[in-house]
């Protein structure tokens, strides 16, 4: 297997694609406003490995803020590039492009999202041409100060003309990157890095394939960076996020990696680097033994692209639990609940990872149903994509209950809420007692 050929963008000091290696990512999930917390976690994470990390850049204040937060990591000698994460403010995007080395945006949600059935296909192109004439801006600043993008296309906030489309479905992923991608090629700027991440392993890997075969279509070879979404926690969001970077990797798909888990940014790290070790025969690496984690990494990477390419269908492994946990992953079998679960950052206004906790604590026996866990209510409920049950924080101390993507509780206290969504899913007769 080789690799496959992409250009190299620079993101400061950072080369990614080409024959550089695996870069490592991760992002901050404290309050961007916090100057000192937001700076010291990015360098306990630099001093990890990481080489680049992202942090939240909501609204104009927050973008502002990368200034001094930049500035103090320079004055404590720590050069790490940051990326400003935009959701749905333009304007946070165009201050944050002059300030660090890198801006994300999501397709999804960054512009226009008007769409109606009626609309034919000029209007299509009209929504574009006004989505092109707001990205212009930003493209010009990223050009003066050598700023790159990350067209970060999510599976659960694609637009509403893409779904439109072509359903909630992997090729739609990949043509929303493409929409985007195409409209920066008319720009004439094409330092951008693209990513495809879902909190479903299957579908980021096809998402990822899609995004290739495309981009072979029209010619165009920008790296791309991988991520499982909301995978969780402990064994289960490091097992998926293997089941889906790794089975790219082992392909040669994936210039840099940022491992999702909804621990501390700093606990992502090690697997990430493992990660980005396990394949020396495909990228350049420091070393050039296999660790027995990276051949553990090797052999759930490779058994993960066998189930999701249908070559078999079961796993026979004397570790039956890791053989179960990759064969749940790639959604070849179910075994016991699957959980969903944000990584969080700075929009974050509740302890998620001990709510994450408590939740599988009560409801990991439930095999069969998805319950999702995350951080905010601007973007979990259209992250949890398809969840049973979604418990979202809304604010200090409170949670939004949801069945089916529906609000049932809204504001519940978080000593209440776990017994409330207890109660929701006896009323669905989807408990069973241990
Ligand atoms: S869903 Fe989680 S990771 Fe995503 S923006 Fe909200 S808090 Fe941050």
């Amino acid at each position: 297997m080789v690799r496959r050929r992409s250009e190299t963008v620079q993101v400061g000091n950072i080369a990614i694609g080409g024959n550089n290696p695996i870069v490592i990512q991760s992002m901050t999930n404290t309050d961007t406003l916090d100057t000192f917390a937001t700076v010291e976690q990015t360098k306990r994470l630099a001093d990890l490995g990481c080489q680049i990390v992202r942090i939240t850049a909501s609204d104009e204040k927050t973008a502002n803020n990368l200034y001094e937060i930049k500035n103090q990591l320079i004055k404590q000698s720590y050069n790490i590039p940051l990326v400003a994460d935009i959701h749905f403010n333009p304007k946070a995007a165009e201050i944050s492009a002059s300030l660090v080395e890198k801006i994300r945006i999501n397709p999804g949600n960054y512009v226009d999202k008007t769409w109606s059935e009626d609309f034919t296909w000029q209007q299509y192109r009209d929504i574009l041409k006004k989505a092109q004439d707001k990205l212009f801006p930003l493209v010009e600043i990223c050009k003066q100060h050598s700023t790159a993008i990350r067209i970060g296309v999510n599976h659960g906030s694609l637009s509403k003309r893409i779904l439109f489309k072509y359903g909630n479905t992997p090729i739609a992923m990949a043509e929303s990157a493409m929409e985007f991608l195409r409209m920066f090629d008319e720009m004439n700027f094409r330092n951008i890095v693209v990513s495809m991440k879902a909190s479903n392993v299957k579908v980021m890997y096809e998402a990822n394939k899609l995004l290739v075969a495309k981009m072979e279509e029209e010619n165009i070879s920008l790296p791309i960076h991988l991520g499982v979404t909301e995978a969780g926690n402990g064994q289960d969001g490091r097992v998926k996020s293997i089941c889906g970077i790794g089975a790219l990797l082992s392909q040669g798909i994936g210039d840099t990696v940022r491992v999702s888990l909804t621990e501390d940014p700093e606990q992502e790290i090690p697997v990430a680097k493992a990660l980005a070790n396990s394949f020396k025969d495909i990228y350049p690496s420091s070393c050039e033994e296999y660790s027995p984690q990276e051949k553990e990494i090797r052999k759930i990477a490779l058994a993960s692209v066998s189930l999701m390419q249908k070559e078999t269908e079961t796993l026979q492994w004397e570790d039956e639990a890791l053989a179960q946990e990759v064969m749940q992953a790639t959604g070849t079998k179910v075994f016991k609940t699957e959980f969903i679960a944000c990584p969080s950052c700075g929009r974050t206004k509740y302890d998620i990872q001990t709510a994450l906790n408590r939740v599988k604590e009560k409801c990991s026996h439930l095999a069969g149903l998805k319950i999702a866990v995350m951080g905010c209510i601007v973007n979990g409920p259209g992250e949890m994509n398809d969840a049973d049950y979604g418990y979202i924080g809304c604010g200090n101390g409170l949670v939004n209950l949801y069945r089916k993507g529906k609000l049932v509780y809204n504001s519940v206290k978080e000593e209440t809420a776990l017994d409330k969504l207890i109660l929701m899913i006896k009323q669905d007769n989807n408990w069973k007692d241990r």
